[in-house]
């Protein structure tokens, strides 16, 4: 982890910065270890401090990486920042992403003025995207206890059962099986309910004849999976079936063009090309992809809006879908490790249709 501290150091000199002031949770998580609600970092290549109040001190001092000094300070972390900085004229990093205006207007007035702020954006983001082997592994895990997780709730059938019901068994089971929790709430979406993306589960009873996508995740050691099968209750129709179809080969098509060196649009683009030539263009209104990692979203993204490469490491989910309003909708999503020769898939269930009672 000291290692992660040393690479920011090498990216933070790149970005004109002496020290980066770290507010971000999860970019604290990813340099230090620290998994608590309240804490900063100070790195800079003479400095590694880490502050935290009353609260946390034991919890830091077993998990904070010993390469950081640990300071006890008033819960008020931001008053502190300054009795922290070496001395010295000093340009001073700050998340963009994680300090808000407010705090930023008061660091502002109690550093004095031989500190300089910057704002930095995204920088640890950016070396969160490639992932450690340790990160690959816990990621692998975490997506082998979903898929276990979801073969043992479809076995019980879905006909019957409300969305809830369902999303409810599917978290439980994920915890039973490791999981801290779900990496995100379940989406457990039936019938025309599956047409919006981001459907939510209701009280509503799963009916035969129906499509239900469930989109589930777990959450291990701090990291994500993210899945998504949608599968037959009872036969489906001829519609049903002719979507399922197409998205399945949308989003075969999407994984055959992951690899290392892929611009991200491209890789968009070859699942998009066969949703549009189904003439379902208008209906796949999202990207293919994001990574996953300590969050469940994260860059890069495989859209017609992002502009980037693909990196041996990176971790992406590659989901296709069609919504078909008030009818039917189909989504198919399998996490992956990006590699120079293509694509290690993490998620195991079968994408053939799965047909249950
Ligand atoms: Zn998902
Ligand atoms: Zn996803």
């Amino acid at each position: 982890m000291s290692d992660r501290a040393e690479r920011l150091v090498a990216r933070l000199v790149q970005a004109g910065v002496d020290v980066l002031l770290v507010t971000g949770l999860v970019n604290l998580r990813y340099l230090t270890g620290y998994t608590g609600s309240n804490g900063i970092a100070l790195v800079g290549r003479e400095v590694r401090r880490f502050a935290t109040d009353f609260r946390y001190v034991e919890q830091v001092a077993e998990e904070v990486d010993p390469s950081f000094e640990r300071a006890e300070v008033a819960r008020d972390l931001l008053g502190e920042v300054h009795g922290l900085l070496p001395d010295g004229p000093l340009r001073l990093g700050f998340e963009a992403r994680h300090l808000t205006v407010a705090a930023h207007a008061r660091l502002r007035e109690l550093l004095p003025e031989r500190i300089e702020l910057v704002a930095v954006d995204g920088v640890v983001e950016t070396m969160r995207q490639v992932k450690e082997p340790g990160e690959v592994a816990r990621i692998r895990e975490a997506c082998r206890l979903a898929d276990a997780a979801l073969e043992e709730t479809l076995a019980d059938g879905l006909a019957g059962r409300s969305e809830r019901e369902v999303a409810l068994a599917l978290e439980v089971a994920m915890r039973r099986h490791g999981a801290e929790r779900p990496s995100f709430e379940p989406i457990v979406a039936a019938g025309a309910h599956g047409a919006l993306p981001h459907a939510r589960p209701r009280d509503t009873q799963i009916r035969r004849g129906e499509l239900v996508v469930i989109d589930w995740g777990a959450l291990l050691d701090g990291y994500c999976s993210d899945c998504t099968r949608t599968v037959a209750v009872g036969a489906a129709d001829e519609e049903a079936e002719k979507v399922y179809r197409l998205v399945l080969e949308a989003q075969l098509a999407g994984l055959a063009a992951v690899r290392a060196g892929a611009d991200c649009r491209e890789v968009d683009g070859a699942a998009r090309r066969i949703i549009g030539g189904g003439g379902y263009g208008e209906r796949f209104g999202h990207g293919l992809g994001h990574g996953v990692g300590l969050e469940v979203h994260e860059d890069p993204r495989l859209s017609q809006t992002y502009d980037g490469r693909l990196e041996a490491g990176n971790v992406v989910s590659v989901e296709p879908g069609v919504y078909l309003p008030g009818r039917v909708g189909v989504r198919i999503e399998d996490l992956v490790v990006v590699s120079d020769t293509g694509a290690d898939i993490l998620t195991r269930v079968s994408k053939e249709l799965t047909v249950v009672d």
